[in-house]
């Protein structure tokens, strides 16, 4: 996925908060079964993820870390040093949790020489891994677009002036009034109607409001134009 360098603090924030999100479930699968082991044929327990050191352990690390994920998008404002640090914590966080519950069904519960069957919890807590791995993955693959500065030709801009770095500018945002039929809000994909709609002074592109204040709070710039927001 190639975006451009202004979108990539937006879509690490996105990864970011879907990391977080699987993270939590994660976790919540501890309190699920995980196992259901037979000694004989009458008696039958439910081992929940947290009932072992072992699984509590990892799955809690792992979930944190997806989640801490979400913290570093939040925190910084360079975009490789997040994309890093989120590459990072989402492949260890993953590796944790994809541990986590192999190790009880290919490792303790084989031990405990008795018939066992995986339950709802293992398997949601092993697919709530294997998304985490995978945003790993997609942060991996989010690059910059390499912006090229077109040839000016004689009398045109200087080259001093043409600069990626642009001076901060600011914007504002209001309400949007009307919105058109069809507008998505950026930051989450989903349709906008015209009652929770804001707009950006500048560029003019329409998010939901509280999908903007997010936003806002935590980087206080347009996600679409960058600009500052005052
Ligand atoms: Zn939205
Ligand atoms: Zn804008």
């Amino acid at each position: 996925m190639v975006v451009s360098e202004r979108r990539l603090l937006v879509r690490f924030f996105q990864i970011g908060s879907v990391l977080a999100l699987a993270g939590s479930i994660h976790v919540l699968t501890l309190l699920l079964p995980w196992y259901t082991v037979r000694a004989d044929s009458v008696s039958t327990s439910v081992l929940s993820g947290y009932l072992l050191p072992e699984t509590l352990a990892l799955s809690v690390a792992g979930g944190v870390l997806a989640g801490l994920s979400l913290l570093v998008t939040s925190f910084s404002q360079r975009p490789m040093a997040v994309r890093t640090v989120l590459v990072v914590l989402s492949l260890l966080g993953g590796v944790l949790a994809m541990v986590s519950p192999l190790y009880l069904g290919l490792v303790r519960v084989p031990a405990l020489s008795v018939a066992g069957e995986p339950g709802i919890g293992f398997f949601i807590a092993l697919f709530s891994a294997i998304v985490i791995l995978a945003l790993g993955g997609v942060a991996l693959m989010t690059r910059p677009r390499v912006v090229e500065i077109p040839y000016q030709g004689y009398g045109g801009v200087s080259g001093a002036t043409v600069s990626s770095t642009q001076p901060m500018e600011t914007t504002s945002f209001e309400v949007a009034g009307e919105v058109e039929e069809g507008v998505v809000c950026p930051i989450c994909y989903t349709s906008v109607e015209a009652e929770n709609a804001v707009r950006c002074s500048s560029c003019g592109v329409v998010f939901h409001s509280g999908c903007l204040d997010a936003y806002v709070n935590i980087n206080g710039t347009c996600p679409n134009c960058g600009r500052a927001v005052v």
